[in-house]
């Protein structure tokens, strides 16, 4: 097992974001995350990755709880992340973006870029190596965003929302790299959206609602719950 989150809590105020929120992730799994707008999902990776302190529980990775420890240092150990809003570094090339995730295990500026490199081949961005981030489509900005993550190499990857904005063809481009990272040894958590991502890529699914895991199993079992169906339909009839 690669990491383990037991009993997470978070509070903002009086905004119980995460309430005692505990899954496993076992080596080379994929676990999707899922939920309607609000529900905690980008709090749970933040508190995985340390962006913000956990109220209570605790996370533990490879086996040692890393619970409230530095993000930088968490990312050191092995989990890196990409953000739901993607964030390249706008004005420098797209190589350097990825260059900046390889400096978390290298200082060597030609080691970063030989590694820098063989990433972006592997997401199929080599070709825009040259090029400022902020000239990219959407769709590449958030192979760039995959790519800088990657370039740390993670142990365990948090993926969050890579798909959102991309059109069907652009998301069945990606969704093949994404499921060949477990062949590197890569472990997976994903936030998505689109269920049929969900549904291709992922071994577990954890649903989470107001906060709270509601169930977990795998994907046709959590889309054929009862309390998953109304989460979501409940959230259909409020917005409409
Ligand atoms: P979405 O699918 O819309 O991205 P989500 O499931 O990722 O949503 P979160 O972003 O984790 O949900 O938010 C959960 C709750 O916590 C929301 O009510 C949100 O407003 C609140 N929240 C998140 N971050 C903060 C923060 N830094 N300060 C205060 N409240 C926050």
């Amino acid at each position: 097992m690669i990491l383990q989150v037991n009993n997470v809590t978070k509070h903002f105020g009086g905004i119980k974001a995460v309430n005692g929120v505990s899954f496993n992730v076992n080596d080379r799994e994929i676990v999707g995350i899922i939920g309607p707008n609000g529900a905690g999902k980008t709090t749970v990776f933040n508190l995985i990755s340390g962006a913000f302190p956990v109220t209570s529980g605790s996370v533990v990775f490879q086996g040692e709880e890393i619970t409230n420890q530095k993000a930088n240092l968490i990312c050191k150990k092995g989990i890196g992340r990409t953000f739901q809003i993607v964030k390249p570094f706008g004005s420098i090339s797209v190589l350097e973006n990825v260059m900046v995730g390889s400096y978390n295990w290298t200082s060597r500026p030609r080691e970063a870029r030989e590694y820098a490199l063989e990433i972006l081949e592997k997401v199929d961005l080599v070709h825009r190596k040259d090029d400022v981030a902020k000239s990219l489509t959407i769709a590449d900005k958030k192979r760039l965003e995959v790519a800088k993550a990657l370039a740390t190499k993670p142990k365990l990857l948090l993926l969050d929302e890579v798909m959102a904005g991309l059109n069907p063809s652009e998301v069945s481009e990606i969704i093949p790299v994404i499921g060949n990272l477990v062949n590197d040894g890569i472990s997976l958590v994903i936030i998505e959206h689109i269920m049929a991502v969900i549904m291709e890529l992922s071994h577990k699914v954890v649903v989470i609602h107001h906060g709270e895991k509601i169930t977990e199993g795998s994907p046709q079992e959590v889309t054929s719950d009862p309390k998953v169906i109304e989460a979501y339909l409940g959230e259909a009839v409020t917005s409409a």
